[in-house]
C-alpha cells in the first residue's frame, strides 16, 4: 500500500502512524520522509542510533522492540518514545538516564497479551505494581511520563482471538486510565496493531498503530 493512502486510512479514525523502519536502509527512510512522514520505529537500539545520526532531526524515533538496560543510555539523548517497557527496573534507569540527560523521557507500559510465550510484556499485577509506585510521589520518577499502554496480539490468522486480545487491551487502557490518570491528560497513547492486524486494532480502539512491511515491503532479514 502507498504511504500517503495509508495516511487517508488512518487520519479517517485520528490513528497516528509509526512507521515501522527496521532493517530497511536510509534511501527508504528518507523517501517516506519526504512524502510527510515524521514518526519512525526501530527495534534495536544500535540501529536506531545509527540512523539517528544520519537522518533529519526533526524524525521521531520510537523505540519498539525489547530493550536492555544497560542500552538505554545510547537513545536516552534523542529518543521520542519508548513503547516497550517491561519492567520496574527498566523503568528506573530510564528515569536516571532521563535526568542525566535533562529529559522527561515518555514511556508506555507493554503488556502481554498473546497467547504466545515468547512475546514480551507485563501481566496485570505487575502493571498495577508499576503504576502504584509512579504515584507516590516520593519514588524519584520525575523524568518519566507514562503516556500509555503497548501490545501485540498474537501471530495468527484468528481474527476472533487477535479481536479478543485487542479489545482485552482496550479495556485494560481504560480502566488505568480511570484508575491512575483521571486528571492527567497525557496517558492517552494506545499503540496497538502492525501490518497485519491494524484494522482489527482499529475497530478495538487503538489510537497509534506500528506499521512496517505494509510501508516498506517485506523484509527480508
Ligand atoms: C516489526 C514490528 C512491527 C511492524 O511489523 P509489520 O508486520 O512489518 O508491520 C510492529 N511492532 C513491533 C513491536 C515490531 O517489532
Amino acid at each position: 500500500m502507498s504511504y500517503l493512502s495509508i495516511k487517508e486510512e488512518l487520519a479517517q479514525h485520528q490513528v497516528e502512524l509509526v512507521a515501522v523502519s527496521k532493517t530497511k536502509p536510509i534511501e527508504a527512510i528518507q523517501a517516506i520522509y519526504d512524502q510527510g512522514q515524521r514518526d519512525f520505529g526501530e527495534n534495536k537500539v544500535q540501529e536506531m542510533e545509527a540512523k539517528y545520526q544520519l537522518l533529519p532531526k526533526d524524525i521521531r524515533w520510537h523505540l519498539i522492540g525489547h530493550l536492555q538496560k544497560n542500552k538505554v543510555k545510547y537513545i536516552a539523548p534523542f529518543v521520542h518514545l519508548i513503547h516497550s517497557v517491561d519492567s520496574l527496573e527498566l523503568l528506573f534507569e530510564i528515569n536516571k538516564q532521563a535526568l542525566k540527560n535533562n529529559r522527561v523521557l515518555d514511556v508506555l507500559l507493554q503488556i502481554h497479551i498473546a497467547s504466545e510465550e515468547s512475546k514480551f510484556g507485563l501481566d496485570k499485577t505487575e502493571l498495577i505494581e508499576i503504576l502504584d509506585i509512579n504515584e507516590s510521589k516520593n519514588t524519584g520518577l520525575q523524568n518519566i511520563r507514562i503516556r500509555g499502554l503497548m501490545g501485540m496480539a498474537t501471530f495468527s490468522d484468528d481474527e476472533e482471538l487477535i479481536r479478543k486480545e485487542f479489545n482485552g487491551l482496550k479495556d485494560l487502557f481504560t480502566f488505568v486510565q480511570q484508575s491512575y490518570f483521571l486528571s492527567d491528560q497525557s496517558f492517552s497513547l494506545l499503540s496497538m496493531g502492525m501490518s497485519s492486524d491494524y484494522r482489527l486494532a482499529i475497530e478495538a480502539g487503538s489510537n497509534m498503530v506500528r506499521i512496517g512491511s505494509l510501508l516498506f515491503g517485506n523484509r527480508t532479514t
